[in-house]
């Protein structure tokens, strides 16, 4: 059969990672997470003592970067220099290390190989910021997820204090605005959606109408490729 590759992109918080998941179960895709790569990238300099929003720093830390990403029935792991980082990236400090590197021209060529193989490989879902537009300008389905910044707030924070984190919603909600200013207004693959992108507004969606939103422009799209 056919192999399919799913792009989904859009703002932080708007619930890319949770249709993306749901998109690979329904569709038996692989589902390629490409923020954990930025935020490993974002820990890794973090550790070092770096500052996360200067190319010469960051850049020459590059070259001592390992990073793989490996599935297994819980989903995708990414491994940075042998050590399972997966968890420990998922912090709001870790979001804004990944939003600042992640504006840095030369990190973004360094994970450049990693998600064009696994675009390669197709049966994938991917989700991140430049899917459409970088890493598969030739996906079969474009996706651009949606939603106002007070209901993406709202997710990350449930979705933080759910882990056991203790922040405000206020505090979330700052740094999402923060984040979403970067990571659309940077020079280098801004947070834009692709031309033939599908827009998906979820704010007043729930998880289950998401996917089944989803699902209907994937049927329609695809049956008209045939
Ligand atoms: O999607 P997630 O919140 O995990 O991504 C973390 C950060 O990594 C984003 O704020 C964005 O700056 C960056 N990112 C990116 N391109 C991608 C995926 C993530 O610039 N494809």
């Amino acid at each position: 059969m056919e192999k399919i590759r799913i792009a989904i992109d859009g703002p932080s918080g708007s619930g890319k990672s949770t249709l993306a998941k749901n998109l690979a179960r329904e569709l038996s895709l692989v589902y390629v997470d490409t923020g954990a790569l930025y935020r490993s990238v974002g820990l890794f300099v973090m550790r070092a003592g770096a500052d996360p929003k200067s190319a010469a720093q960051v850049t020459a830390l590059l070259d001592q970067i390992d990073l793989k990403l490996v599935y297994t029935d819980e989903g995708q792991r990414v491994i940075l220099c042998g050590e399972d980082v997966s968890d420990l990236i998922r912090t709001n400090e870790i979001s804004m290390y990944a939003s600042s590197v992640s504006a840095i021209p030369a990190v973004r060529k360094f994970l450049l190989a990693i998600q064009k193989k696994m675009a390669a490989d197709g049966n994938v879902v991917m989700d991140g910021r430049d899917i459409g537009t970088v890493i598969m300008p030739d996906a079969d389905v474009k996706l651009f997820l949606e939603s106002n910044s007070k209901a993406r707030a709202r997710r990350r924070y449930e979705e933080l204090v759910a882990k056991g984190h203790t922040y405000t919603e206020e505090e979330v909600y700052a740094d999402i605005v923060k984040r979403d200013e970067n990571d659309s207004n940077r020079e280098v693959a801004p947070a834009i959606p692709a031309e033939d992108a599908i827009f998906l507004d979820n704010s007043e969606l729930t998880r289950e109408e998401t996917v089944e939103a989803a699902m209907n422009i994937i049927a329609e799209k695809l049956k008209r490729k045939r």
